[in-house]
């Protein structure tokens, strides 16, 4: 006897728990498989210091709060997964772990749904959600060789400054990991090489409120496709108490800023001409939100401090002036390279009708091509929260109340 099930979930993230909770309320009996432990990647694909980027009153689910945690926090990574466990609990979510979903394909003729096959066995599933995450392969560009005598790894294998041999070490990538990555190791005294490509860095705080906070009354999180084509990372933090991006900063305490990494060759690195130009359009999108905060507080009288100086840039540092086009790797004693280069997504299980040329899935709000398939957490699924704590909790209301009416479609004349 096959098992089955009326809705199968893969990966028990916090896009998994969030769809069980939608599931659950909507009476649909379920099943969430996880191939290892529930919020596994906030455990252990990253890195020790890492923090929610977000505060504890925005990062979470609407059903509970962080516990031991104010609402300006910003709660330690294992704190996070501890969050989704004990939330899993709370709803008391179906979830079985250590169970690998290895393909689904569709049922055969005459039967109806999917097959997921598993390390456990094959499971029979008339809905499957697939919740695995945003992330999932890291993407390393093919640039420096492996025998150059240098380790190389990806931001989601970092850890900590002890793990990484002495010697200086070039970060490349200037989202929200590469920023803080490279922090973290300036702050235990590494020497660092940081490669700045185009960017976006919102203020952490403007006139008392986090830029989460901004972002929303902007109505910013809901914006459903990204403000223009070449849309760029984010680079955003929350440690030591969360602060504004600023790269200048991070030059001033020793980090030297290179351009975007262009091609490696005899033991050297070159560099784009292009970090004045990619620190300025951060800037101008770092002004821009001030502007839109200024006009949204004036707007609607909203008595909020001011906070003039937040418009201060400091002046370029010498490696912004005169930056580095070609860095020879040995003669600056780099010894590590971390790649914060982004990932990629896996779906070669999915033996399914439901991309497109290039790979991409194809769906619409996660509702995929495949009738009674769906993805949950993609970026931009439905609007820019989708991929981000608080985002797919409603993302994944979204997808549980079209299942429920599709099972109405199905119900009908069946009495
Ligand atoms: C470095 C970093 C920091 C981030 N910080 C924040 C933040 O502060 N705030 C925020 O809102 N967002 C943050 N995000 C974005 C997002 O919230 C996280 O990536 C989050 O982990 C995504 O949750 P998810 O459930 O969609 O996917 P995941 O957390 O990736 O969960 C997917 C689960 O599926 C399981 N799985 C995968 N394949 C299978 C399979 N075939 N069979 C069974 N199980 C499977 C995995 O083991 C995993 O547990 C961050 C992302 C990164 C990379």
């Amino acid at each position: 006897m096959v098992e089955r099930i009326e809705a199968l979930v893969v990966g028990a993230g916090q896009a998994g728990i969030a769809m069980s909770e939608h599931l659950g309320k909507a009476g649909i009996p379920h099943l969430v498989l996880e191939r290892s432990r529930i919020a596994e990647r906030w455990r252990t694909s990253r890195w020790d210091s890492l923090v929610a980027n977000g505060p504890a009153w925005h990062d979470r689910f609407p059903g509970m709060e962080f516990p031991g945690f104010g609402p300006d926090a910003f709660v330690p990574k294992d704190k996070v997964a501890d969050y989704f466990e004990a939330y899993a609990e709370m709803i008391a979510a179906p979830i079985r772990c250590g169970v690998e979903v290895t393909q689904i394909r569709r049922n055969v003729p005459g039967r109806p749904g999917f097959v997921a096959e598993t390390s456990k066995g094959p499971i029979e599933a008339g809905y499957v959600i697939v919740a695995t995450g945003a992330f999932q392969k890291p993407v390393i560009p093919a640039m420096v060789p492996e025998n150059a005598g240098i380790l190389q790894i990806h931001s989601n294998a970092y850890r900590n400054p002890g793990q990484l041999p002495e010697g200086a070490v070039m970060v490349v990538g200037s989202g929200s990991s590469g920023v803080q990555i490279a922090d973290d190791l300036a702050r235990a005294g590494r020497r660092v090489y940081l490669s700045v490509g185009a960017h976006d860095r919102p203020p952490r705080r403007y006139r008392g409120r986090d830029f989460v906070w901004w972002l929303g009354v902007l109505n910013k999180w809901d914006a459903e496709a990204p403000p223009s084509t070449d849309h760029v990372t984010i680079a955003v933090s929350g440690a030591h108490g969360g602060h504004t991006i600023d790269f200048r900063r991070l030059a001033a305490s020793g980090v030297t800023l290179l351009g975007k990494t262009e091609a490696f060759q005899d033991d050297s690195v070159r560099f784009a001409p292009d970090l004045a130009e990619n620190l300025a359009k951060g800037d101008k999108n770092y002004l821009s939100v001030l502007d839109e905060a200024d006009a949204y507080i004036a707007r609607n009288g909203l008595d909020l401090p001011e906070e003039p100086e937040a418009r201060d840039i400091p002046a370029d540092p010498e490696c912004v002036t005169h930056p580095v086009r070609h860095l020879n790797l040995n003669e600056a004693g780099i010894t590590s390279i971390i790649w914060a280069t982004g990932y990629t997504a896996d779906y070669r299980w999915l033996r399914l009708d439901t991309f497109g040329a290039t790979g991409a899935v194809k769906h619409q709000r996660g509702v995929a091509a495949e009738p009674g398939l769906y993805f949950l957490g993609l970026p931009w699924q439905s609007r820019r929260g989708s991929s981000f704590i608080w985002g797919v909790w409603h993302d994944a209301k979204f997808l549980a109340d079209h299942i429920a009416k599709q099972r109405g479609y199905l119900a009908y004349g069946s009495k």
